[in-house]
């Protein structure tokens, strides 16, 4: 078979490990000239307001325009960006992206749509690396200046797992870009090791549920447990919960009933260029919870 080419039979062989090697030196290079060629591009996820089923905003996701691969997936490029220190510019990208496109979500709010709340945020994924960078508040402090979009409009997300990586220098930074006044989501919460003490220290605005949960919440007892646990921590620390990956109208209605804010996946939409987010959210006023359907 075709695929038995590619693994040797004996097990990784340093031959593998330069070839590995050697790809990420190949990957590296087509980043750096991809950024430059306008190859990356951010596509929307909606994340909705579970109570009333309404758009309240929008995480950004990188996707990669490959002119040979076709569209490279993030865990395939993120990972090379990181360990290259590539994934500064692809961060500032990102964020300058979220500046040009966040007032057109808001016009879009602003025609008073039903499906949509008054005020829409943005949430952009940032890694270890960009927080540890000294000069990144600033970035952020130079972002809000030159695009006027409210500070709290906008929102960091940063994996737990990141965190933990260096959790005193990442709650420096995090405290930092707080001070100009954006959000903060802990993102992937649960599959980290981050302590409720620790947690308790850090400026975050958001607890973003890992999809693993959301993914066996209607089978398995103890994800529920979990789930229910991290909304009671989110609660006393009067935050909101962003369930990630709901795929399910049932997961959404769970959800809904636990007290969980917000949701984001599959069943409300798929990460999609500009142009077709806002256009697709209109299909939701069909899976509004039975109580508020009639609203809607
Ligand atoms: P994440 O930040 O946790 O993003 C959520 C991921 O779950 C996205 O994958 C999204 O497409 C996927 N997802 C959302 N809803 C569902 C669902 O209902 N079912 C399933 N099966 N998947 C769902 P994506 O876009 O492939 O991104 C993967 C990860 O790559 C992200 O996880 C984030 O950690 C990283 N990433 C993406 N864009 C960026 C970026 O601009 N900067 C950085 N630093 N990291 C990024
Ligand atoms: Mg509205
Ligand atoms: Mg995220
Ligand atoms: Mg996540």
């Amino acid at each position: 078979p075709a695929e038995a080419k590619s693994h040797s039979p004996s097990g990784p062989t340093a031959n593998d490990a330069f070839t590995s090697a050697l790809n990420t030196l190949v990957l590296e290079r087509e980043i750096r000239d991809g950024v430059r060629a306008g190859q990356f591009e951010m596509h929307y996820q909606p994340i909705v307001r579970l109570s009333s089923r309404r758009l309240a905003g929008f995480e950004a996701l990188m996707r990669w325009r490959h002119p040979h691969r076709g569209m490279v997936p993030p865990v395939e490029f993120i990972p090379v960006a990181e360990a290259s220190g590539l994934i500064s510019e692809l961060t500032a990208f990102a964020l300058a992206e979220a500046g040009r496109v966040l007032p057109e979500f808001m016009l879009a709010a602003m025609r008073n749509l039903s499906w949509i709340e008054n005020q829409l945020f943005m949430s952009v994924n940032v890694s270890g690396h960009d927080l540890a960078a000294a000069s990144f508040p600033q970035l952020i402090a130079d972002l809000i200046a030159r695009t006027g979009i409210e500070p709290d409009r906008l929102k960091i997300e940063v994996t737990e797992s990141m965190l933990m990586r260096d959790p005193e220098r990442a709650a420096a930074a995090l405290a930092e870009c707080r001070l100009t006044g954006l959000g903060v989501a802990i993102d992937d919460f649960g599959t980290g090791y981050s302590s409720l003490s620790y947690l308790s220290t850090l400026p975050i605005t958001t607890l973003k549920i890992d999809r693993a949960f959301v993914r066996t919440l209607l089978t398995d007892r103890t994800s529920r447990r979990i789930v229910q646990t991290i909304l009671r921590l989110a609660d006393d620390l009067e935050i909101p919960v962003v369930a990630e990956g709901i795929e399910q109208v049932e997961e959404a209605d769970l959800l809904t009933e636990m007290g969980c804010a917000l949701g984001q996946g599959y069943l409300f939409g798929k990460p999609m260029p500009l142009d077709s987010s806002i256009a697709t959210t209109r299909s939701w006023a069909a899976l509004a919870p039975t109580k508020q359907r009639a609203r809607i």
